[in-house]
Order: C-alpha cells, then structure tokens, then sequence
C-alpha cells in the first residue's frame, strides 16, 4: 500500500546517509523531497507540513549535523514523527467491551466495508476474546445487506438477530439489546445502515441509534482507497457521531495509502483496524510502530 512512498523515502535517505558530514542544506533539501514524497502519496497538506515542520526542527540541530551518522539520526527521527503522526508508541487499537452486553456500532458509507468488517470483528471477539457475539443489521432500506450479514454470521459462527421486515432502525437497536440481555450475548455488534454519500437522514438515525444503544465503541469503517474522500468522511462522521475509532478498508490494495496517514492526526480518533481482504480473517489490529517501519521500508 505504501510502496511507492516507500521508494521515495529510501532514495532521500540513501542520500543522506552515502555520505559522513550534512550540511543544514542537505537537511533542508532532504525535508523538501519529503514533502514532495508526503503530498505525492495523499497525505493532507496540513499534516504534512507539522510533519515536516517537526522533523526539520530537530534535524537541523547541531547535535544531528555534527554526529558521526547524521543520516541515520534523521532516519530516527523521521521513524519516530511517523510514528507520532499514526498515533503514538502506545495507542491502544483494543476494544473496549463493558459489562455484557456491549455494544459495538458499525457506522460508513455503503460500500467502505462495513458489513465485512463487521464478520470480521465478529470472528475476533469470537476466537480471539472469547466472546458471545450477536450481530444485528440496522439496514433498513437494503434487505439484500440485512441477508449479507446473515450469512457472514453463518460463516463465522455466531448468531444474527432475526430479521422482521418493516421495523425502524431504532426498533431494530432496541430488539437487539433486549435479545442479547435475556439470551446472555457479551457483545452486541450493530451494523447501520450506509449511503453511497453523506446524507442528512444517515446521519440522524445513527445519531438516534447511538442515544438508544449507548454504544463502548462506535466504529467508522472509511475505504482507504478513497484517498482524501475518507479523511472528508471521517471528518463529517466525526461531527455527528461520538467516534471512538477509525477501520480503514483495503489496505491490501495498491492505491496510493497517504489518506490513511492523515486519518489519526484529521479526526483525532485512533485507526484500531485495517481491512487486508475481503475474506474474514483479513484484518489487521493497527499498530502506528508496525505501519511506519513498513513505510520506511
Ligand atoms: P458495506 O456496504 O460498507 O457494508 O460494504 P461491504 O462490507 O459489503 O464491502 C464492499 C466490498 O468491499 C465487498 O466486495 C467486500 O468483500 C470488499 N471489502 C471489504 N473490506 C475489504 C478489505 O479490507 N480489502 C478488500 N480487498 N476488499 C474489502
């Protein structure tokens, strides 16, 4: 997903580091090229430019110019703004599950993956945590998305709350809790409806679902591949919607990924999960450390 940025980044430090002494120009030139490569791979301008801002204050002090592999330090510390930049050493991707049963609201735009990710964080609670999971699809006006989580439940084993035709999306919600009390579910994922754009009447019943259901975590699933179009998403979600997390979609696909870069440091809200596949054991719990080595090749 990063490949090219990566290639970028290699040939700006294999300049810096083919050689002993660095001028503070070198520096300057090394942080424009960077750029260069940051913008080229769809990062938000903005991002970019803390990032470079805060690169470039600690590369050009003496102590880095001067050392004996001044390369290599700016190396770390590109590593680290990178790192920073995803959300730190230490952000938490785990999910917080309250007293049984929590519930986990799914919210996007149709097509981002959400009803996938859904199963597939069915599939982890179940096998990894342990969990009894029900799923329940909040989409209304898509009778062929409420039968797709059905049968993704089917696959991965846990139980779909059954579908009654004609029921608001609140209802749903409400079912969904009072079913996952009385039969003793740990978790309650609630997938809501999407639309192919941000619409008001989306928003407003996610809004009222979110008041009914009172969600641990309310997760936006946003492609990945949709470059700054996600990052828009994201924003306007984040608006309406208590966030508690970001899962970026397709990251197993060779788009230019720069978008998913400026996620965290746009909204403010960690990246917990990243869509690899379209089958149900392609996610990836995000980690920032993991991301910036890949990024740096
Ligand atoms: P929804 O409308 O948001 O619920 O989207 P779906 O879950 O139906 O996904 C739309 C399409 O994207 C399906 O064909 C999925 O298989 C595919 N998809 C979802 N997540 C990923 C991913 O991480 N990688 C890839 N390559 N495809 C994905």
């Amino acid at each position: 997903m990063f490949d090219a940025l990566t290639d970028r980044l290699t040939s700006v430090f294999d300049g810096l580091t083919g050689r002993g002494a660095l001028s503070e120009k070198d520096v300057s030139a090394a942080m424009r090229e960077i750029r260069v490569a940051l913008l080229e791979a769809d990062v938000a301008l903005p991002v970019v430019k803390d990032f470079i801002a805060k690169v470039k204050k600690e590369a050009v002090g003496e102590a880095v110019i001067k050392s004996i592999t001044p390369g290599q330090m700016i190396i770390k510390i590109v590593h680290d703004a990178l790192v920073e930049m995803l959300g730190g050493e230490d952000s938490d991707p785990s999910l917080r599950i309250d007293s049984p049963p929590s519930v986990i609201m799914m919210a996007g735009l149709q097509g981002s993956g959400k009803t996938t990710t859904t199963g597939k964080l069915a599939k982890r609670l179940k096998e990894k945590d342990r969990k009894k999971v029900l799923l329940a699809s909040l989409d209304t006006r898509r009778p062929a998305a409420m039968d797709q989580l059905a049968v993704l439940a089917g696959q991965v084993g846990v139980e779909s709350l059954p579908i009654i035709k004609g029921q608001l999306a609140t209802d749903i919600a409400k079912r969904a809790l009072q079913a996952a009390k009385l039969q003793g579910f740990d978790v309650v994922i609630l997938d809501t409806a999407g639309r192919t754009t941000l619409d008001e009447q989306m928003m407003a019943e996610a809004e009222e679902v979110a008041k009914i259901a009172n969600p641990s975590e309310t997760l936006l699933v946003a492609d990945a591949l949709t470059g700054q179009d996600a990052v828009e998403t994201a924003k306007r979600f984040n608006e309406r919607l208590p966030l508690t997390g970001l899962v970026l979609t397709r990251m197993d696909g060779d788009g230019r990924g720069g978008a998913a870069l400026s996620m965290r440091a746009v909204t403010g809200l960690p990246i917990k999960f990243l869509g690899v596949g379209e089958k149900l054991d392609g996610l990836d719990v995000f980690a920032a450390k993991r991301v910036a080595g890949r990024i740096l090749g």
